[in-house]
């Protein structure tokens, strides 16, 4: 007898549908899986067999069974077919009999006593299921909420295989749906009110998450830089639900969301500087997205970048330029969406105290040049903004003023970026950092005072025409921030403090 359930695998971030044969006939006691699995899958066998015994049914022993994973040209990996596989045998041997296969989809990893364990990519599960007019999704109980995210999907969660097969026998799966999904609105408990002093690299994170500019901090060390950046999500917008979905998908295909954290606050990624290529990039085991692609509308934050690989430091450049990477493994090549902002640390230089106020720099001016080497030119002509901090001083540290909270900036970044997704709608970009050059020159004109103070400047400081562009953009973020129509003289003036500071480069 031939019984077939849905699952699914995936493609990069895209679901496919995954029919789950099983035949059974009667000859010698074998199983066989076919369909390009992957060993785990293979392995699947050995813990089916154990989870239907110790749920209370039999693997008959006078019958040939052989499992088909189809569409074959997708590799199966994981465990997640051990729960329709098991499922199938118990139907295919006469042992369930259940109504309506076409209406569920399940997914889920046994362990040898049956229970049911979570998985990766179930958001996916779902969204399939929603696609293709699939009504059930059977999960693992410690996804459900992440399977419940996508509405007009009835999500029931699975603790144990014994539990799964008496759902599905008694005819009645509406009385186990899960109603609703709750998502995790704890608060980031990180706010820049914390931050004492620093309020040029405050004012330059403000800008930042108005624009979607990256920066890239400068100074010694304790001055405060990752304080900065670990605050720097805390004044983006939160994510729209379309724009969480996309995050949560990503995630979810890495195995990275836990059980309640379905979040709509923006990602923060902070990989170490030994991260390798394929960590930062993608394409470690199976595919999975790297670093770049889990800060997806969210935060990438290098801390030392100095100190990272070189050859990952480069390989940035094409996810910063497309907003999407292309991981490719084997047979397979898959594109994972990778925009985000790049915030970045160093210190001055080697011994880190070239800028210090009274500590005293030991490296000679050679050790100093060779220091920004590191970071090719293209790669730091994608920083908008330069900030060079000093350590705060003693006054600041003990100050009782308040400085002003994440909220209150958020408000006005918000603000800001409406005026821009106004300015560019129509267009395929929502941020004046995404701003080609034919764009500056459409939105940045500026007055004739300003123009003569740009030419000047131009000469004194030998400025490049990226250059002037980036300058450009960062003072229309600057002029949409303080609600000004036309780009001021006093706009360039504050972005030309943010300039590339001409001894780093
Ligand atoms: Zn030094």
């Amino acid at each position: 007898m031939l019984s077939r359930i849905y699952s699914s695998a995936s493609r990069g971030i895209e679901p496919v549908l995954v029919d789950c044969e099983v035949d059974s006939r009667n000859g010698m006691p074998s199983i066989t899986i076919v369909g390009l699995p992957d060993v785990v899958v293979r392995e699947s066998k050995e813990r089916v067999i154990s989870a239907i015994k110790n749920s209370g049914y039999t693997v008959p022993v006078n019958k040939t069974l052989t499992i088909n994973l189809a569409p074959a040209e997708i590799k199966k990996v994981g465990a997640y077919y051990d729960l329709p596989i098991s499922v199938g045998m118990l139907v295919s041997t006469g042992q369930l009999s259940i109504n309506m296969p076409d209406k569920f989809m399940m997914i889920g990893e046994l362990g040898l006593d049956g229970s049911v364990k979570p998985v990766s990519g179930v958001l996916l599960v779902s969204i399939l299921a929603k696609e293709k007019g699939i009504k059930y999704v059977f999960v693992p109980r410690e996804n459900a909420e992440e399977a419940a995210l996508v509405e007009d999907v009835s999500v029931i969660a699975i603790g144990t295989l014994k539990e799964c097969i008496e759902i599905l026998s008694s005819g009645d799966i509406v009385r186990y749906q899960k109603e609703e999904c709750k998502t995790d609105n704890t608060k980031t408990t990180l706010d820049f009110s914390e931050v004492r002093g620093q309020s040029f690299a405050k004012r330059a994170g403000e800008i930042a998450a108005s624009g979607g500019h990256n920066f890239f901090l400068i100074g010694p060390p304790g001055c405060g830089k990752s304080m900065i950046a670990k605050r720097f999500p805390s004044i983006l917008p939160d994510l729209s639900e379309q724009e969480a979905l996309e995050v949560v998908k990503i995630h979810s295909i890495s195995g990275k969301t836990k059980r309640g954290s379905i979040f709509k606050y923006r990602p923060f990624r902070s990989p170490h500087h030994t991260i390798s290529y394929a960590g930062l990039i993608g394409g470690t085991s199976n595919s999975k997205p790297g670093e770049v692609s889990l800060a997806h509308k969210g935060v990438l934050f290098l801390d030392e970048i100095l100190e990272f690989d070189r050859k990952a430091l480069e390989s940035l450049r094409q996810p910063m330029e497309d907003g999407e990477v292309t991981v490719a493994r084997a047979l397979n090549s898959y594109k994972y969406p990778a925009s985000f902002i790049l915030v970045a640390s160093a210190n001055p230089c080697p011994c880190g105290f070239a800028t210090h106020p009274s500590i005293s720099c030991t490296c000679n001016s050679h050790q100093k040049q060779q220091y920004f080497r590191k970071m090719s030119g293209p790669l730091m002509d994608r920083f908008d903004l330069v900030v060079e901090m000093s350590p705060v001083s003693e006054d600041e540290l003990f100050s009782s003023d308040r400085a002003e909270s994440s909220i209150d900036i958020k408000q006005r970044v918000k603000l800001a970026r409406t005026i821009q997704q106004k300015r560019f709608e129509g267009r395929q970009i929502t941020l004046n950092a995404e701003m080609t050059d034919s764009d500056i020159s459409l939105f940045c004109k500026v007055a004739e005072n300003t123009t003569d103070f740009i030419k000047k400047a131009i000469k004194r400081y030998s400025l490049s025409g990226r250059a002037l562009n980036r300058l450009l953009k960062v003072a229309r973020t600057i002029a949409d921030i303080e609600l000004c129509e036309d780009i001021k003289l006093e706009h360039v003036l504050e972005a030309f403090h943010f300039r590339r500071v001409m001894e780093y480069v």
